[in-house]
């Protein structure tokens, strides 16, 4: 009894705890250090590639809500970013190489778990006994991907995204920007003992600051949901926010959209199967979509207030801090291709960053995934072939915490499947359910992967009025009905897909 489990990223390295966990053998092949990708630096296992940032980690937003589910499931992926954790507002983001290696650490020295630095050509066979999970993400590798293109047929698709700029602290103009939470909530603000509903509804799911300083912990004996201050939070409240705000007025804001849209954009090969996700959409695309679109997006002044002035700017840069060093800050939302000379031209154009140094520029990516409905059961394995799983990005969701997600329910079933006991996915209620779910029955004919978003998760009959008390009451749903599924989990449970 052991689980082959290919590429050793967000996926792959849940996958591999959670099937060693069980008490399952676990070979983990990841091609790094010997195969390089065309972004990863480093041969650390579960590597960010870019934002620091696992989004929102409140139950009021949807990947707040996969977290907590996550975090009852014993996820790998979820202490690391916890034990990792760096000023981010009420968002989870970390210092990437600590989070990085913990994970590399502890897959690392379990006495279940072989690490092989290898580039697997071929899916390996498979059986019951010895299920294989392939996790190789969205930069899998030329050969691999051939081979899968043969395992699933036409469904092997792909499209391209964008990564946002990183700039050295130092270089920053601090005399032109102010630090600032939106709406002032900053990490390790007053945790309040029962959720907030005067606030202003915060978006859904955004990859930008998440206002909001109510944490809501799982209560994993009784289901439910209760509420209580977060012990692992590592930021201090200082009162000043977590985020470097670069405002602009009006001219300012006309001439900087004026250089987006006239700026050079690196020509993506093979334009016409570009597809960019919209969650992720480059900033030269969503200025050419209207001169508003910015200032409604990346560049929202919304709940921020220029302490200078006493007024909410006419647009606002936010930066984040990359590292717990603080020497680096990434662009929030500025994910982008324009050429890297026209970058630093552009981005200079900012108030506070016109002598900024990039320690990294934008730049445009591939990304490789099937056509999740075409080929997978909700319990991540391949319809076709059920001793086969696939998970993370290629396995069609989009982001480190949707990849992780996948991940971990790939890693319980396939040790399930070894141990000769029924697979299963949690149901539609949940969070983790609802987007494996969404991978096996979405419409192939026009599969886009997805982030986690409540509009997946099935809805309630009796929902409250108001969308923060409906999502929260959805959380509670969710987390009951996780827990229910963990108590129900026995070999006797209905198998998704027959076993082969
Ligand atoms: C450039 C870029 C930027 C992104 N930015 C973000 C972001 O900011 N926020 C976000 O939420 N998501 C982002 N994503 C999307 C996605 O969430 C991440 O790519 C995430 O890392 C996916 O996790 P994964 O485990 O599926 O893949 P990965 O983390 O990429 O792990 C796959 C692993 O498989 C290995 N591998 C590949 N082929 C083979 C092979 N043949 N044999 C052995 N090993 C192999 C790779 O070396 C890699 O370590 C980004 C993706 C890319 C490509």
């Amino acid at each position: 009894m052991t689980i082959r489990i290919v590429g050793g990223g967000l996926a792959g390295s849940e996958a591999a705890w959670q099937a060693a966990s069980r008490g399952v053998p676990v070979t983990l092949y990841e091609m790094r250090p010997v195969r390089p990708t065309a972004v990863h630096k480093t041969d650390r296992l579960a590597e960010l590639v870019c934002s620091n940032s696992f989004r929102g980690d409140k139950l009021d937003n949807a990947v707040g809500l996969l977290k907590a589910e996550m975090r009852v499931l014993d996820s790998l992926v979820m202490r690391a970013a916890e034990a990792s954790r760096v000023p981010a507002g009420a968002a989870l983001a970390v210092d990437r190489e600590r989070f990085a290696e913990i994970i590399t650490q502890t897959l690392g020295t379990h006495p279940l778990i072989t690490i092989v630095r290898e580039e697997i050509a071929s899916i390996p066979a498979s059986s019951e006994r010895e299920p294989v999970i392939v996790a190789t993400g969205p930069l899998t590798s030329d050969a691999l991907s051939a081979d899968l293109a043969l395992v699933v047929g036409q469904a092997h698709l792909y499209f391209y995204d964008a990564i946002s700029p990183i700039v050295l602290a130092e270089t920053i103009d601090r005399s032109k920007v102010f630090r600032q939470s939106r709406w002032d909530r900053s990490l390790g603000t007053t945790v309040r003992l029962k959720p907030d509903t005067t606030e202003e509804t915060t978006t859904e799911e955004t990859t930008t600051e998440d206002p909001g300083s109510v944490r809501l912990q799982p209560d994993p004996v009784a289901g439910s949901v209760r509420l209580q201050p977060d012990p692992l939070t590592c930021g201090i409240d200082d009162g000043q926010g977590d985020y470097l705000n670069c405002p602009l007025t009006r001219v300012e804001y006309e001439r900087f959209y004026h250089a987006v849209v006239t700026a050079q954009s690196a020509t993506v090969h093979d334009f016409d199967k570009a597809r960019f996700f919209e969650g992720c959409l480059p900033i030269e695309v969503m200025a050419h979509r209207g001169p508003d679109t910015l200032r409604f997006g990346p560049m929202k002044p919304v709940g921020l207030i220029d302490p200078r002035t006493q007024r909410e700017p006419y647009a606002v840069v936010q930066l984040r801090q990359d590292n717990l060093a603080g020497d680096h800050f990434s662009l929030v939302g500025f994910q982008t291709q324009i050429t890297w000379s026209d970058q630093a031209r552009v981005l200079r154009m900012i108030p506070g960053l016109e002598t900024a140094e990039f320690v990294r520029f934008g730049m445009v990516h591939r990304n490789t995934y099937v056509n999740g409905p075409a080929v997978l059961a909700e319990t991540w394995q391949v319809r076709a072939r059920p001793t086969l799983f696939f998970a993370g990005q290629m396995s069609g969701v989009e982001g480190y915490v949707e990849s992780a997600a996948s991940g971990l329910l790939a890693g319980i079933n396939a040790a399930a499947l070894a141990k000769g006991e029924a697979v299963s996915s949690p149901p539609r209620t949940t969070a983790i359910g609802a987007l494996a779910y969404y991978v096996s029955h979405a419409n192939p004919a026009h599969y886009e992967p997805s982030n986690i978003t409540f509009g997946i998760i099935q809805a309630m009959e009796q929902a409250p009025r108001g969308k923060k008390l409906r999502n929260l009451a959805l959380s509670e749903r969710a987390l009951a009905d996780l827990q229910q599924w963990v108590n129900d989990r026995t070999p006797q449970s209905v198998p998704a897909v027959s076993r082969a």
